[in-house]
Formats: structure tokens, sequence, C-alpha cells
């Protein structure tokens, strides 16, 4: 019998497609926080991504690493999964999304015209969890969202890069945690030696609008700018985000809060970078502790 996506995960707010699948939509707390008026998401600042129109989604629960900073469960994460076809999660998106938020309506401080504009949605994240590029119909489902229309981000680990190759998002993200093999190791813990897959799939980032996301984590992977400079150099991406590591979730297991660094550790560590590579800081946010350079020459 197939396995299924976990009740807890029900009970966190995850939406799935059909009951069998593991593709889910889940709202971020940024969209809730926009919803009510407030503040938006680091993305807002940057891209201008409006966060209470941006649907968290995922089509996979199953992942190629075992990342001691992911804030999901690996308890949770399906050995086989039901896959579901790209235009029935395009169907759903906005349906499963309308529910996920139907409960903040009556909310005090939720705003009617956010409300309003958040049941149609303009933006998909694919990163809610689990690592995209498994699902062997992403090219296709990012295709279809384009075509309706949606402003596509999809945040990949890279160990895949034959499917992130096929893939044309509006923004293609791919992380970068370890400046060399030996930190990959032991800090991605990926089922099987992925290192020189996710070095190619930076190599595909010049040709895209792209940016490498760098999950600072103190103690663990927060040395030899030099090295993660020469291979944000080698990708040609656009952008750098350098995020200070959270300890929230599942994480907590695995690390400390001392692994979650500072915002002037995390922009200490952004100098460097201009320092090994040719990007320069082109904004930051100290709530997030992000920094987000973007390439000069
Ligand atoms: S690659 Fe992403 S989803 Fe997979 S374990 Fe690491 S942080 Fe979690």
């Amino acid at each position: 019998m197939r396995s299924r996506p976990c009740d807890p995960l029900r009970r966190q707010g995850y939406q799935f497609v059909t009951p069998g699948s593991s593709a889910a939509v889940k709202p971020c707390l940024w969209c809730v926080k926009a919803l009510k008026g407030g503040e938006m998401c680091y993305k807002h600042q940057f891209y201008g991504i409006e966060s209470h129109r941006c649907v968290q989604m995922t089509p996979t629960l199953r992942c190629t690493q075992r990342c001691l900073f992911c804030w999901r469960s690996f308890e949770h994460e399906p050995a086989e999964e039901e896959e579901c076809p790209p235009h029935l999660i395009l169907e759903r998106l906005a349906a499963l999304q309308k529910r996920a938020l139907s409960g903040y309506k009556p909310v005090q401080g939720v705003t009617p015209e956010r409300f309003r504009e958040a049941l149609s949605p303009r933006h998909v994240a694919i990163s809610l969890s689990g690592e995209p590029t498994l699902y062997p119909r992403l090219p296709e489902l990012v295709d279809l969202l384009d075509a309706r229309g949606y402003t596509t981000f999809l945040v990949s680990n890279g160990t895949r890069p034959e499917v992130l190759a096929r893939c044309r998002p509006f923004q293609l993200y791919v992380s970068l945690a370890a400046p060399d093999p030996e930190t990959y190791r032991r800090l991605c813990r990926p089922k099987e030696d992925t290192w020189e897959q996710v070095r190619e799939s930076l190599r595909l980032m010049g040709s895209r609008r792209s940016a490498i996301r760098i999950t600072l984590v103190q103690g663990w992977n927060d040395h030899s700018p030099e090295r993660y400079g020469a291979l944000a150099q080698d990708s040609g991406a656009r952008f750098v985000e350098v995020k200070g590591y959270m300890y929230l979730g599942y994480s907590r297991t695995r690390l400390q809060r001392e692994n979650m660094p500072e915002h002037g550790h995390v922009r200490a560590f952004a100098e460097e970078l201009e320092e090994h590579a040719d990007y320069r800081i082109r904004d930051e946010n100290p709530a997030s502790r992000v920094v987000c350079l973007e390439r000069v020459a």
C-alpha cells in the first residue's frame, strides 16, 4: 500500500492537492502578516513579490538531502508518493490557497482589500518542502504556471541538474550551503554523493534569471568566503542571497540556538564575499537576517 502524507502535516496547515499525493500548498507566515496589513517578506523588498498574493507550494515531500538546518521533519517524508498531474495542481492551486486563508477572514486586522487580492494569487514559490526536481513533471508544471501568468520562483538544492536544465521559472534559486565537499557532506547529508551535481546546477545559472541561496549556519559553514566567491563567480548567477539560519521547526532537534547568526554576522560575511567575486551588496533585511548581492560584471 502506498504511503500517504502524514496527518501531522495536515495539522500544520498543509492543503494537499489530492488525498493520496504529496503535492501541497501552505501559506507562509509572511502571507498571513501581509493579509493583516502588516509588513511583507524580504522578497517584496528585493524583487517586488507581494506576500499575500504568493502561493507557497511543493509538488513533492521527498528530498535528496537531510540538511541539519532544514525545518521540516524527515519522519514525514513518504517512501513513495502518488504523482499528481501538473494541470490538476494548476487547477487546484488558488482554491487550496483560498481554503487555507479562509480562517483569517473574520480575524480582526485582515484588511478587506488584501484579502480580496489574496484570493487571486499572482506568484508561486515552489519552495514549501522537499526537493521539487524529484517531481518528474516539474518542467511542465513550471511552464503551465508561467502560461497562466504566475511569477514562479523555483527553489532547488541543485542535486538534479538534468531536471533543472529543463525548467524555465521566472527566477531559479539554487542552494549553496557549503564551500567544499566535506562541509556539504556534514551539513547537508546528501543521500548520494551529489556535490558535483550541485556544482553542475550552479553552472546552469548564468543563462537565466537566478539566485544562489547561502543559508549561513554559524560554526558550520560560515568559513571560506573565497571558495563561495569562486563558486558564485563561475555560476554567473545574477543574485546571491546570504541568509542566516533560523532556529525553527525540527531543525531545533539537530542544531543549537547559537548556530543562528546575528544579522551583523551575515552582513560581515556578505562583505567578505564582495571582496572575492564580482558581486556587490544591493539590499538587506535585518529582521530576516538576509543580505542580497547582485552581480556587477
Ligand atoms: S534540501 Fe531543502 S528540503 Fe531538502 S533537507 Fe535540505 S533544507 Fe530540507
